[in-house]
């Protein structure tokens, strides 16, 4: 008879990640249980204490039977990530974690804490292909896609350390390394698992996640059609094709009139407002008259469901493009204001230990 290896006891190969729990469905971590010959209801058990109490040891899994322990914690809990240097600052308030995966691949995370909430800025994939100019993570390149379950586990852990903080992780952007929407199925799934209520998730509201995109077009489309109702962000950074294609390169196959007719679509299909990234730079993208094609390109695409989240660039190693003057900045903000479309300028956490927007890349050991 012809024996297929169960899924969860796949060789990983160099770069893809071994089969973790967090990859799986329900059906899945069932599945899963009947591979490693369990009973099927142990799936919610450790599911409970993955998503329920940010457990990720199985050894620390007490109402397993001690035997199913081991057996779980080498089927199905790989190390994926491990943390290679945490380093904070703004008061502690900022916390940068520079993961290492199981293959050697390095990415970040930053968790941000404020008053009332706490945000998770995760990478989907280690690096990025997307080559935006302005941006360190585009420096580098595309290493690979991060699987679903080294996205989930960058949660679960910010979401343990809130709570030994006696507090609670509220919000998630994915606004780390990567182009969320090139890696869709994996970001996808880690979207459920991290907004399905436990045992299936972490029950994070998803208002409160935000994925970000240069503007993929069909798959922002695509996204719209799931029934979700995440909080959309496009990387605009410029209103015109001229300068967009130098800024955003993949303009160069989705123009900005496709990108703010998907970004409609999303709007129309979730009820969801929009956000626009809008990177100022210096003399780049901060006139006025950008600031008046912004505000009327936006108000025309999108009326009143919309919103422009301003950020001052931060320069990136040997970048030769600054940030503009906070005098130009009120401008352009007024401008924007003037058009109908709400603006505001994004308070940048993380400066000092390169962990603010389009620095996250990761430097080594
Ligand atoms: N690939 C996704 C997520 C990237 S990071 C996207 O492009 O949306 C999130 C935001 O930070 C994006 O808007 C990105 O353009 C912006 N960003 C990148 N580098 C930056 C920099 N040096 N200064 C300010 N914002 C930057």
């Amino acid at each position: 008879m012809a024996t297929s290896l169960p899924i969860v006891l796949k060789a990983p190969r160099r770069g893809t990640p071994a089969t973790h729990f967090a990859d799986l469905d329900a059906d899945g971590r069932k599945a899963s249980m009947k591979e490693i010959g369990l009973p099927a209801f142990r799936a919610d058990q450790i599911a409970r204490h993955y998503y329920g109490r940010f457990e990720a040891d199985p050894m620390e899994m007490t109402d397993l039977p001690e035997n199913a322990r081991q057996k779980v914690k080498e089927a199905l809990f790989p190390t994926l990530l491990t943390p290679v240097k945490h380093i904070s600052c703004d008061d502690g308030e900022t916390r940068k974690t520079l993961w290492k995966a199981a293959d050697g691949t390095l990415l970040e995370s930053v968790l941000m804490k404020y008053p009332g909430r706490a945000t998770l800025c995760i990478s989907s994939q280690a690096g990025c292909g997307m080559a935006c100019p302005f941006c360190a993570t585009g420096q580098g390149g595309l290493q690979r896609n991060l699987s679903t379950a080294e996205i989930v586990d960058q949660v679960r852990e910010a979401a343990a350390t809130m709570e030994a903080e006696g507090s609670r992780l509220t919000n998630i952007v994915f606004m780390g390394m990567g182009e969320p929407l090139a890696n869709y199925n994996r970001v996808l799934a880690a979207v459920r698992r991290i907004t399905e209520p436990a045992p299936n998730g972490f029950g994070i509201s998803m208002r409160n996640v935000t994925v970000s995109t240069v503007g993929f077009a069909p798959n922002i489309r695509r996204l719209a059609d799931e029934g979700l109702s995440v909080t959309l962000a496009v990387s605009l950074h410029t209103p015109d094709d001229e300068l967009r294609d130098e800024l955003v390169p993949i303009n160069n196959r989705f123009e900005v009139s496709e990108v703010l007719d998907a970004a409609r679509y999303y709007a129309d299909k979730t009820g969801r407002r929009v956000s626009i990234e809008y990177a100022l730079i210096r003399d780049i993208n901060d006139h006025d008259w950008r600031a008046d094609l912004l505000g009327k390109k936006l108000h025309k695409a999108l009326g009143s469901r919309v919103h422009v989240n301003l950020i001052p660039l931060n320069p990136t190693p040997g970048s030769k493009w600054d940030a503009s003057p906070k005098k130009q900045q009120d401008e352009f903000v007024r401008r924007v204001i003037a058009q109908g479309v709400p603006c505001t300028v994004r308070d940048t956490r993380g400066n000092e230990i390169a962990a603010a927007c389009g620095q996250l890349a990761a430097e080594g050991e």
